[in-house]
């Protein structure tokens, strides 16, 4: 036996509810939340058929799922990247600090050990061009990659940043291509 379905318009909101001819006599809950008596079986069978509105009630749970899908993977991307652009961001190299006055004098020393052109090109280099003692240059340099490899991080993270949101912003205006007709129907 088939099981009819009619559509129960709601005392309050007026909006429509499907109920079956075995919940005749029953009670069923409408969106809006108020509890509709089902009408008895005689009376079930005046109200409109809700045959013609199954393929209404399909459409648009697939049209929604699809969209859903595409707002959960931008939701995913955005929130890993954000997780990942926390963590680059809490590890980022420090700037290494340097106690001049105690440099310069680590110097003094090294420097009544260095023949003239080797303190020459200490002068030169290490001090005139870059600024500190013996020991800092590789603390900078070891700084440095690691601040250019922090960059290409970020600029990681906001690759997958505009990713996300761009799936984000497709989902929000997400319209699927209207279903053809399926053609065995005739
Ligand atoms: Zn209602």
């Amino acid at each position: 036996m088939t099981a009819h379905k009619y559509l129960l318009p709601c005392t309050s909101c007026g909006q429509d509810t499907t109920v079956e001819t075995r919940q005749a006599g029953d009670t069923v809950d409408c969106r809006c939340g108020k509890r509709l008596d089902v009408p008895t079986l005689r009376q079930l069978t005046a109200l409109k058929p809700a045959a013609d509105a199954l393929p209404d009630e399909a459409t648009p749970t697939r049209r929604w799922s699809g969209r859903q899908g595409l707002l959960l993977l931008g939701s995913v991307i955005l929130l890993v990247t954000f997780g990942f652009g926390l963590y680059v961001w809490s590890d980022r190299p420090q700037r290494p600090t340097f106690d001049i006055t105690a440099d310069l004098e680590g110097i003094d020393e090294q420097i009544q050990q260095l023949s003239p052109v080797e303190t020459w090109f200490l002068w030169k280099v290490e001090i005139l061009e870059r600024g500190f003692n013996v020991q800092t240059p590789r603390a900078l340099v070891t700084y440095e990659t690691e601040r250019t490899l922090q960059q290409q991080k970020y600029l990681v993270v906001g690759f997958f940043a505009i990713v996300g949101g761009l799936v984000l912003v497709v989902g929000v205006f997400w319209r699927p291509p209207q279903p053809v007709p399926s053609s065995t129907t005739g």
